[in-house]
């Protein structure tokens, strides 16, 4: 048997791998030996030449290798995918999310072992993003293991996130398996119908990892005035909505998400309590202030204003701008359900910059629950990188 590539790391640097963190840096490696292509799985071994790991190579990208397995008996083939894939997929099913007629993450890339892909249920379609060159080398595996395990009516393909060009991917969209989605594709959930773009929409067409936030937002709606910042396709307010708001605004600066939205509240047939704003939430959040304006619930759930380091500071502004723009807008008692998307801020940091904005706003304010990953986009413990979205839900006096 010919011996895999390997790489071999510098001395002292397997310590992360010890601690089962799945991404080997250049810096980290000595030497590669066996010319490995993009994608192919090289075996990972420390200074003294002992197993670490089985791993995916990424010649391009400043995560050299990202791991497959920690255990050396374990082969990289056909049957570790389908092992995975069922694995993904059986802890949603047990937790009750995995549902024929609903959306729901089935695979969260390094949480689930499976680093760079990411799988999406919206009723009988799957949604599969191939993020690095791994899981791009294994797609056909990886596809026919999906069909087999969920047999969906058809699986489409939204490679477009901003890690493949760090890997020299190109971006890719398309049918892989099956049949090509619905320009909508419909959801229920819980008495609700959603509308959902698949293929044009933005991620893999829905904001899935804020599903369970919706609905403890919701739960202090009933009578309220609602204004949802950062609608997307109005998933907040229809929410909202369907608990008893008396009537929505959403502000979005996307026309094509405010026509989804527009179909998925006439279809929950709440459409006469929604008021659909397209433009900037920076200008109209203080249009509204300068207005006199108030509401009951303010939700804010902006796209990641922060994208590296560099801009932990920049980012931070527009956290607080929005945040003090949103506590003004509200009535006295009211809630605000304030987001943040950005790994670079943490839940810490976050708490900090509300609470600047609260001060600002001249406001008191208490959190009545801090929100967070729901159960189908888990966090593994030792991938501290995958926790991204934090939430607090706010009571103004
Ligand atoms: N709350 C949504 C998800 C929001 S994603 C949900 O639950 O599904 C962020 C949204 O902000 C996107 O729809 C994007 O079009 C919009 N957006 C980004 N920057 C904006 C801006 N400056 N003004 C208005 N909308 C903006």
């Amino acid at each position: 048997m010919t011996a895999s590539p390997r790489a071999t790391l510098k001395p002292g640097r397997e310590r992360s791998l010890h601690r089962r963190h799945p991404w080997v840096f250049s810096g980290a490696i000595e030497r590669v030996e066996g010319d490995p292509q993009a994608g192919q799985t090289i075996d990972v071994v420390d200074s003294g030449d002992r197993f670490l790991a089985r791993a995916a190579y990424s010649p391009a990208s400043q995560i050299r290798a990202r791991v497959w397995t920690f255990e050396e008996r374990e082969a990289v083939d056909r049957a570790y995918f389908a092992r995975r894939l069922t694995r993904a997929r059986e802890a949603r099913r047990k937790l009750g999310l995995d549902l024929p007629d609903g959306a729901c993450r089935l695979v969260f890339a390094e949480a689930d072992g499976l680093p760079g892909l990411i799988v999406d249920r919206y009723a009988d379609h799957l949604v599969c993003q191939f993020s690095s060159v791994g899981p791009e080398l294994w797609r056909e595996t990886i596809v026919a293991c999906l069909a087999e395990l969920v047999a969906p009516r058809g699986i489409f393909e939204r490679s477009e996130s901003g890690s493949r060009h760090k890997e020299g991917l190109p971006s890719r969209r398309g049918v892989l398996h099956g049949a090509a989605p619905p320009p909508l594709v419909t959801i229920a959930q819980g008495g609700t119908i959603w509308h959902v773009d698949v293929t044009q929409g933005q991620k893999t067409g829905a904001y899935l990892d804020q599903q369970g936030n919706r609905l403890r937002v919701a739960a202090h709606a009933r009578g309220a005035t609602v204004l949802d910042a950062f609608a997307y396709t109005g998933a907040f307010a229809i929410s909202c909505l369907q608990a008893g708001a008396s009537e929505a605004t959403l502000i979005d600066s996307s026309s094509e998400a405010l026509a989804v939205a527009r179909q998925s509240a006439e279809r929950n047939g709440v459409a006469d309590r929604c008021r659909y704003v397209e433009a900037d939430v920076f200008e109209t959040l203080r249009e509204l202030r300068d207005a006199g304006r108030t509401f009951d619930v303010v939700i804010l759930d902006p796209p990641k204003f922060v994208h590296s380091a560099a801009q932990i500071q920049s980012g931070s502004r527009g956290y607080k701008d929005i945040n003090w723009l949103g506590l003004q807008l509200l009535a006295p008692g009211g809630m605000l359900a304030t987001f943040s998307c950005s790994g670079h801020v943490d839940a810490g940091l976050f708490r900090r910059i509300i609470a600047g904005a609260a001060v600002d706003a001249g406001r008191d304010v208490q959190i009545v629950e801090q929100l967070g990953h729901p159960a189908d986009h888990p966090v593994a413990l030792s991938f501290p990188e995958g926790e991204y979205l934090k939430g607090l839900l706010l009571r103004v006096a």
